[in-house]
């Protein structure tokens, strides 16, 4: 596992994200078969070579949403009530929806790029960059998003993209 080039992700990022945009927006009008399962390889191999500890730029450049039960939990474990906890860290956006207000995030260590309550971290942080959630098409605008910010999400991409010449259109 290579660590992350920051630098050389934003360059690649300026040069090729339209066209791998482009690219996503064929593969939701044209959905080849075995999509998904070739997704789920593809995410296993991603994983084997992004190693997060040497980016952490999702918890840099982007801001997760909060659940309730997010804040009731993070909260409770900070010894904070949850209107104090909102009150500090969090906005409501126009959805109504509990944003963090930092960017970098407050809970992330800046020497070891670790997560401080990661036990406790909201879902949207668990679980991104959502590269297995099914089906593939209504995540499509997160992916076509995150792969300004997310070298696993980029990968994931270029990988299909690589791979599409292979698979066969439904
Ligand atoms: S809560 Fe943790 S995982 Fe989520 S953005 Fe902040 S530091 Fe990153
Ligand atoms: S999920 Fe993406 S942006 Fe976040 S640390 Fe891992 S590779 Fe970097």
């Amino acid at each position: 596992m290579q660590p992350v080039n920051l630098r050389a992700f934003h360059a690649k990022v300026k040069k090729h994200a339209k066209g791998m945009r482009a690219f996503l927006t064929r593969v939701v009008n044209k959905p080849p078969r075995k999509l998904e399962a070739t997704l789920a390889v593809i995410d296993q191999e991603v994983w084997q070579e992004v190693d997060c500890l040497s980016c952490a730029n999702c918890c840099k450049k982007m801001t997760p949403t909060f659940t309730d039960k997010d804040v009731v939990r993070i909260s409770k474990h900070l010894g904070m009530t949850k209107a104090a906890f909102q009150e500090k860290w969090l906005y409501l956006d126009r959805s109504d929806d509990w944003i963090n207000r930092r960017q970098p995030c407050q809970f992330l260590d800046g020497k070891t790029n670790m997560c401080s309550i990661y036990e406790v971290r909201p879902s949207d942080c668990a679980s991104f960059p959502h590269l297995t959630r099914k089906p593939f098409t209504d995540y499509l605008p997160w992916h076509r998003q995150n792969i300004q910010y997310c070298p696993a999400t980029y990968r994931m991409v270029e990988k299909l993209r690589e791979r599409l010449a292979t698979l066969q259109p439904r």
